[in-house]
């Protein structure tokens, strides 16, 4: 495929919407066009002028500059002009694999550098070989796995820890800000302007077009790419990305519950217990998640206060709450409210990485403020039931299926 082609009027295609299963027509789109669902108003495609070249450009920086954005100096700390910290972003992890649990040091690594990374290298991947033309084995499968890491990787999040970070360390000590930290935010940026500019329709047309023509039957689909394959039988492979034609989706249902119920009991050490424990000269202060939100205002901090308070519990009671609601809907459907409780999984679905903001703050102030017997940061014992509270919501939101609504109501075949 020559890169012309991407950018030239594309011929009207049928598609099937990966939320609530309707086929769908696409017409050929002015730059900068949104088509959405007819049915659930899901965003089907979004004509970009820059096609996938500007999110190639910002992938290759995002990988050049990701390696000294995690190992040059992050932040350097001092404590009355006499005692001298430096820290560096991947300093967090070996701190939080000493003093908390191993699992959430690993989790800190892979969502904060290894997955961005990877991402960016499979978008380099895929669009260069469409480019430049060249045959690439999987290239579908390798796209749809850069899509997959989309919600994994939080450079976003590690960049708002990272000031909530510099402002709590910033009560006892004098923290300078250093160039790893310029590179970090540049790759948040970067992602941003990556992923808000990328046409996803016009990069799965490039790997396998779609088809042309509405076919007035049922035909298999992908939920994944959104393939309408009048040529295969379900249970097929999808010969754009790789995963199944009308993949089932019943058997994520108890995944998803399981998932959930697992996180509720979670709440109790995650809030009740203190994410981060700051032993100074003078005594322990133990700070929960409310406890840090109190601190930050008491130093006239209040809208970091605000982030963290926001972050930290309502949007977790938000999606806990949420999650509930759409799976109990699943049991005891009703075809009333189909298009709002979808709306409402999509929203719940960009809000359910936010929390992760509060145990990156514990992670990132630990090796920040790290005088021994004088004044420590230390990420504290709910930290960890936090950290895995938020990555079992993530799990349930992952495993939960909008079309299971449709299904169960009558609405999907
Ligand atoms: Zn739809
Ligand atoms: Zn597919």
């Amino acid at each position: 495929m020559s890169p012309e082609l991407v950018l030239q009027p594309q011929p009207p295609v049928t598609i099937s919407c990966a939320d609530c299963g309707t086929l769908q027509h696409i017409p050929d789109l002015p730059p900068g066009g949104v088509v959405e669902c007819q049915r659930c108003d899901r965003t089907l495609a979004k004509r970009s002028a820059t096609g996938f070249d500007l999110t190639l450009a910002c992938a290759i920086a995002i990988f050049l500059l990701l390696p000294p954005a995690v190992f040059m100096p992050l932040l350097d700390s001092s404590l009355k002009k006499l005692l001298f910290e430096e820290s560096r972003l991947v300093s967090s992890v070996g701190t939080i694999y000493h003093e908390v649990w191993f699992p959430f040091a690993f989790g800190f690594l892979f969502f904060a550098f290894l997955f961005p990374a990877l991402r960016a290298l499979f978008q380099i991947v895929v669009f260069t070989s469409l480019r430049l033309g060249w045959p690439l084995w999987q290239r579908g499968r390798i796209f749809r796995w850069s899509e997959e890491l989309r919600i994994w990787s939080m450079t976003d999040v590690v960049v708002i820890a990272g000031a909530v970070a510099y402002v709590r360390a910033a009560i006892p000590a004098d923290v300078v800000v250093r160039i790893g930290a310029w590179c970090y935010l540049v790759v948040a940026i970067l992602v941003i302007i990556g992923d808000r500019s990328l046409d996803r329709r016009a990069v799965w047309n490039a790997i396998h077009a779609d088809a042309e023509t509405v076919p007035h039957r049922h035909v298999a689909s992908c939920d994944v790419c959104e393939l309408a394959a009048p040529q295969r039988r379900s249970g097929d492979s999808c010969p754009r990305c790789g995963s199944r034609l009308d993949r089932p989706i019943a058997p994520r249902y108890i995944p998803a519950v399981t998932a959930v119920a697992a996180a509720i009991p979670l709440c109790i050490p995650a809030y009740g217990a203190a994410v981060m424990v700051n032993d100074q000269l003078t005594g322990v202060l133990e700070h929960t998640v409310i406890g840090t939100v109190q601190l930050l205002a008491d130093h006239g901090y209040w809208q970091i206060g605000v982030i963290v308070l926001v972050a930290g519990v309502a949007v977790p009671i938000t999606v806990l709450t949420g999650l509930i609601w759409l799976l109990a809907r699943v049991r005891f459907p009703n075809k009333h409210g189909l298009v709002i409780r979808t709306r409402a999984y999509r929203v719940l679905h960009r809000l359910v990485r936010w929390p992760m903001i509060i145990p990156f703050v514990a992670a990132l102030a630990a090796p920040i403020v790290d005088y021994r017997g004088i004044d420590d940061i230390v990420a504290g014992p709910g930290a960890t039931p936090l950290f895995l509270l938020i990555a079992l919501l993530m799990f349930a939101m992952r495993f939960f299926e909008p079309r299971q609504m449709w299904k169960s109501a009558g609405e999907l075949t």
